[in-house]
């Protein structure tokens, strides 16, 4: 099977070439479809999979779609460390280059100075990715609001709930539109990320690699 068949903007599909990806991935032929749709997804999914890009490019492709005002938050992707953060918001960035309107994409997380972030976000940005605690620090300083996001993808779950952002987490989805899209990849399917996967997904296409 060929990225061609799976629905994807000619931009997109031209950045995966960029990157030397010949043929999607097990998780991305399953994921790409569903999420295009408008569907909440549950992704059983370890790094290696292709999981970035399974969630990165439908995501990107939604967004251009459904033109609203530019540098408004509409896309949230929280995931649990620094390293994860710089990584995924990179590979959004590389997967967006080619597309006629570039979402500016911001990433934000804890353990360093907060005011390059806050002077990133002056302007607004179309997408987030961050961790929780910063995330939640550059919402309580007004930087960002989250009134408008429209998509919600939480990275690798499981290590959220680890690294004890369980509360983070509460606080951010309690400030989340309710009609919205979400997209949960975790590893293991502990308690937890099956009460969070139960409350917060609607009728999700589940999705394993
Ligand atoms: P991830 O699981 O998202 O961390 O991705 C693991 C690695 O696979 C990254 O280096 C990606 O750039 C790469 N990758 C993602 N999708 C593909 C694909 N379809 N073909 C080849 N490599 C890929």
């Amino acid at each position: 099977m060929s990225f061609e068949t799976l629905g994807l903007d000619p931009a997109l599909l031209r950045a995966a070439a960029d990157r030397g990806y010949a043929a999607p991935t097990a998780i991305q032929r399953e994921a790409i479809p569903p999420i295009l749709q408008g569907r909440d997804l549950l992704g059983a999914a370890r790094t290696g999979s292709g999981k970035t890009a399974a969630f990165a490019l439908p995501l990107l492709q939604r967004l251009v779609q459904q033109p609203q005002a530019p540098r408004v938050l509409r896309a949230l992707v929280l995931v649990p460390t620094r390293e994860l953060a710089a990584q995924v918001g990179e590979a959004m960035r590389g997967l967006a280059q080619h597309l006629p309107v570039r979402p500016k994409i911001a990433v934000a997380f804890g353990g360093v100075s907060i005011n390059p972030q806050m002077m990133a976000l002056r302007g607004g940005a179309d997408v987030m990715v961050a961790t929780p605690g910063r995330l939640l620090d550059l919402v309580d300083r007004r930087a960002l609001r989250l009134s408008a996001v429209s998509m919600l993808v939480l990275d690798e779950a499981d290590r959220l709930f680890d690294l004890g952002f369980a509360d983070e987490l509460g606080r951010i989805l309690a400030l989340l539109p309710a009609r919205r899209q979400n997209l949960l990849f975790s590893a293991t399917f502990p308690q937890a990320i099956q009460s969070l996967a139960e409350a917060q997904l609607h009728d999700p296409v589940r999705v394993e690699s």
